[in-house]
């Protein structure tokens, strides 16, 4: 190998870009949309009940309500907690923008909270420090796939009187102390964008244990009309009545089929996600000037993504440097996230500051997320330690 880094002139450990993230789909994920194509149904037909059955399963609850994106899903949840004007919904920062946007779409303000300095999920004791008697929901992000403390979550949230949801969308497939990902929080959001675990092009659901929520969620979709087109025509009936303002966040019967086929295949990619990950461990255990974000004894992590800290005390670089040198070696590394704080559009409306959430902002300044998805080989793997080593050693002071 090389060690004159490709950023200047070397040659790239790899002659190909290895993306951060990538779908997989196969012939069956095809023909099950082909079927669709060539059934009656497009949207709102059989393929959303089965696809929610299929995800309810998975998520080890009764219910599950599919709509048209994760961001959708995070909507109806708020909607269905009743958030509204007034009220304030505790979100961690280190997360994307849509875990806080859900709030506002309900006129409601999120207050952002900090996150544990070793594995970047939200830190129970800021929650509790940012409550206040205006407090009506905590959404806890199961950041890379990690699932979040639930323990201490639900004992917090019931003691004051708050509801949990859980921002799932990156750990579909993960437990916590043996429980599934989905039966941890009162509401669970999962996204089927294609850089997630499984993907229906655009997609999205809510699982719950809750009857009411899911009817609520369910009226919400479909513009707060309380039937939908199917059941209309399968009990022969035109009326219908809107008993309360909601969006049209409904998925196609297409997308669902795409969804349902690449559900099956959860479990493998999930357990090849852990193997790289298994892999990425054990070669920065040895590696100084990077570490891998920490993982509890208590969880199963479902790697939806692959998070490195850089220890830049001891690199001649910042994280700028060492992403161009990366990239330069066609390795698609990525930054999750920008804290959500410290977007223009919060710092305008909400009067957040830099400094309000000191961890994750020091954190933000370390953060890279290697190339993870169930398609990689051993290969690229390879490819993605040797560019690490390579550019690592080469501004190791
Ligand atoms: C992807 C994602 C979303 C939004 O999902 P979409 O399906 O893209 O709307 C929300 N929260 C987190 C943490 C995500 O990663």
């Amino acid at each position: 190998m090389s060690t004159k880094l490709a950023i200047d002139g070397g040659s790239p450990v790899r002659a190909t870009v290895l993306p951060y993230g990538q779908q997989q789909i196969d012939d069956a994920d095809i023909a099950a949309v082909v079927d669709v194509l060539k059934s009656d149904w497009l949207t709102t037909g059989p393929e959303v009940d089965r696809f929610e059955t299929a995800l309810a399963s998975v998520g080890g609850v009764p219910h599950a309500v599919v709509v048209s994106s994760g961001t959708a899903g995070l909507h109806a949840a708020m909607h269905a907690l009743e958030v509204g004007p007034g009220d304030e919904v505790i979100v961690p920062t280190m997360t994307f923008a849509a875990s806080a946007n859900c709030a506002v779409y309900q006129g409601a303000t999120p207050v952002f909270a900090d996150v544990d300095p070793n594995t970047l999920l939200l830190d129970v004791a800021s929650a509790e420090l940012n409550i206040t008697p205006r407090t009506k929901a905590i959404v806890a992000v199961d950041f890379a796939g990690q699932p979040c403390d639930y323990d201490a979550l639900r004992s917090l949230s019931a003691q004051r009187g708050l509801s949990l949801v859980a921002d799932a969308c990156h750990a579909i497939g993960g437990s916590y102390r043996g429980a599934p990902v989905g039966s941890l929080a009162d509401l669970s959001i999962f996204s089927f964008h294609p850089v997630k675990h499984v993907t229906s092009g655009e997609g999205g659901a809510i699982t719950t244990e809750d009857p009411a929520l899911a009817r609520r969620m369910r009226t919400f979709r479909n513009h707060g009309i309380t039937t939908d087109h199917r059941q209309r025509t399968e009990n022969g009936e035109f009326f219908y009545e809107m008993t309360e303002l909601g969006w049209n966040y409904r998925i196609t019967d297409i997308q669902c089929a795409l969804g349902r086929s690449q559900l099956s295949k959860l479990g493998e990619f999930v357990a090849r996600r852990q193997q790289i990950a298994h892999v990425y461990d054990g070669a920065f255990a040895s590696l100084s000037g990077v570490a891998p974000l920490g993982v509890a004894e208590n969880v199963s992590h479902a790697y939806h993504l692959y998070v490195v800290q850089l220890d830049l005390d001891q690199l001649s670089t910042d994280r700028a440097g060492i992403y161009r040198a990366l990239r330069a070696e066609n390795i698609g590394v990525n930054v999750h996230y920008v804290p959500v704080h410290l977007h223009p559009f919060y710092r305008q409306h909400y009067e957040t500051d830099p400094g309000q959430c000191p961890v994750a902002e020091a954190a933000y300044e370390r953060i890279l997320s290697l190339p993870m998805f169930p398609g990689m080989t051993d290969a690229d793997t390879q490819d993605v330690i040797d560019a690490v080593t390579k550019v690592i050693t080469s501004y190791h002071d």
